[in-house]
């Protein structure tokens, strides 16, 4: 087919298959310039073999080495970015500021693995020496990590750039050591194929060995599984919807040899506003909630889903507040015509519930594939008797949740399952008498904040991006910040060598 783009398997391109797809465009539905094909099985596996063959070298490449190849996909990225941006503009319809500031955040984490792999104190060695006259005698250990091997990246569709194929996922892998195959999102392929290139010319300047990356396409469930199930994929690395990161997971345990899977799908980010700060800011508190939520047309995983106020004199204002600000603002463009569908019916089956009332909505109605902001509400112990109503909304909306009191609030965060974030707000000289709530947060969630929003993830060596069950597979991992490597290495302790 004319103008269809290559899988990009180590330094070869291919294009053996022939069911071809194209990037829609968000706007209008239109097909984009350019075709895609699904990879084949036999591609598949010559790009898990490659990466299997890379996988010793490029363990053996001395983190100063690793550091260099990181480095140069940084200054190709930085080097490419207008077609970069122009591309992904025309993919995904986010606006032109918020790719220059996800290209800004896809290279400063690519810099700051190129910092931390080559600073001892961070991937720590420990040495026990031998003590031969103990009773048992002690030997020699020393402990040390290694990459886990071949690492499959599932590209996200509402994070094109920086948990795409660059992203933090590849990022941390290639930082470890690991090669990397990436199954790019059916959503920006040509974006993704522009990125793909600048870590295979990296790849190739700095001499790392040839299957240390690869780039294979795929509108299909095939593509991951097959990509998922190969022998030689040793980890994967998936941000999406829950159902999909859950048929992966299940896959992933029926294999020969199971593998660690970390899937991060999301959550509601519930926000409890306690009575004092209610009382004192709730004009700030209401645009702020609308703006968190409504940030990137709701397409953020942190997105406040789920606001839990407790009771207090001024509860009409503030839903009436949220009313008024809810009916002017704007719809924006999804990512996709079926991401704004399934917005649409996820937000209508819940308002479909009596016991959910529609607090406000904006006036204007969506264009092609447009979200529009909704505030619904419901009280907390008709929530408690239908936990599903705070089920995940992925787009502009959010559920105001009227408790009676902390008890309430107590029970509604017990039973929504594990989240990425929560956030308490109270007065200051109140925290103290909250230490209940504090502790429940922290057991449902991978980020606790106070007076703040969620959406907005610092990328450092402190931050935790990840919580329990369905928040993500495995809560003592993170996958945004220096301490995401850890899900790619491994621990080998060398004993006598001394
Ligand atoms: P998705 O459907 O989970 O897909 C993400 C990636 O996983 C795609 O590459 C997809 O590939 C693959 N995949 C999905 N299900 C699979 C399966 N059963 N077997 C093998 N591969 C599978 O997510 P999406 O396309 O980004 O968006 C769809 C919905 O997910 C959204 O409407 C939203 O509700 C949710 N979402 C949530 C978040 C969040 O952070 N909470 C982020 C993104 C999306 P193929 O399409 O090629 O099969």
């Amino acid at each position: 087919m004319k103008n269809a783009h290559p899988h990009i398997i180590g330094y070869e391109e291919t294009l053996e298959g022939r069911e071809f797809f194209a990037a829609i465009s968000p706007l209008d539905g239109q097909t984009l310039p350019g075709h895609f094909c699904n990879a084949t099985e036999t591609e598949i596996n010559h790009a898990a073999q490659k990466a299997a063959i890379a996988a010793p070298a490029y363990r053996n490449a001395t983190p100063e080495q690793r550091a260099a190849f990181l480095n140069d996909i940084v200054r190709l990225l930085e080097e490419r970015t207008a077609e970069i941006i122009r591309i992904c503009d025309l993919e995904t319809a986010l606006p032109e500021t918020r790719l220059q500031g996800e290209m800004g955040r896809t290279c400063n984490q690519l810099r700051m693995f190129a910092t931390q792999i080559t600073d001892k104190t961070f991937l720590e060695e420990i040495h026990e020496e031998a003590l031969p006259d103990r009773v048992p005698p002690r030997p020699d250990l020393l402990r040390k990590y290694i990459g886990i091997g071949p690492v499959v990246v599932f590209g996200a569709s509402n994070f094109p750039l920086a948990f795409s194929v660059a992203g933090g996922d590849t990022a941390s892998a290639l930082a470890a050591g690991c090669p990397v195959i990436v199954k790019g999102h059916p959503l920006h392929p040509y974006t993704s194929q522009l990125v793909g290139n600048c870590i295979r010319d990296a790849a190739q300047n700095t001499d790392m060995p040839d299957g240390v990356f690869s780039l294979l396409h795929g509108k299909s469930n095939r593509v991951g599984q097959q990509l998922l199930a190969h022998p030689a994929i040793k980890a994967g690395a998936f941000t999406g919807s829950q159902n999909g990161g859950r048929a992966l997971l299940q896959m992933v345990n029926q294999r020969h040899t199971p593998i660690p899977f970390f899937a991060e799908m999301g959550s509601v980010n519930p926000i409890v506003i306690m009575r004092d700060s209610l009382e004192k800011n709730y004009e700030e508190l209401a645009s702020g909630i609308l703006n968190s939520c409504t940030l990137g047309v709701g397409q953020f995983c942190t997105n406040p889903g789920l606001v839990i106020i407790e009771k207090s004199a001024v509860q009409e204002q503030f839903l009436k507040l949220l009313h008024e600000i809810v009916c002017e603002l704007k719809p924006g463009p999804m990512l996709s015509a079926e991401i704004a569908n399934n917005y649409m019916a996820m937000k209508r089956a819940i308002a479909s519930r009596h016991i959910v009332k529609i607090i406000g909505k904006a006036q204007s109605e969506g264009k092609y594939a447009e979200g529009v902001p909704c505030v619904m509400a419901c009280r907390a112990s008709d929530l408690l008797q239908a936990p599903e109503i705070a089920e995940e909304v992925f787009g502009p909306s959010t559920m105001i949740v009227l408790a009676e009191d902390k008890n309430e609030i107590l029970q509604v965060l017990s039973v929504i399952g594990g989240q990425l974030t929560t956030t308490l707000f109270c007065e200051k000289e109140n925290l103290p008498q909250h230490q209940d709530l504090l502790d429940k947060m922290a057991e449902i969630a991978g980020r606790v904040l106070y007076n703040s929003y969620p959406t907005g993830v610092e990328v450092g060596l402190a931050m935790q991006h990840g919580g329990p069950w369905p928040a993500s597979t495995d809560s003592r991992f993170t996958s945004v910040g220096a301490q995401a490597i850890f899900r790619f290495l491994r621990p080998v302790v060398w004993q006598n060598f001394e």
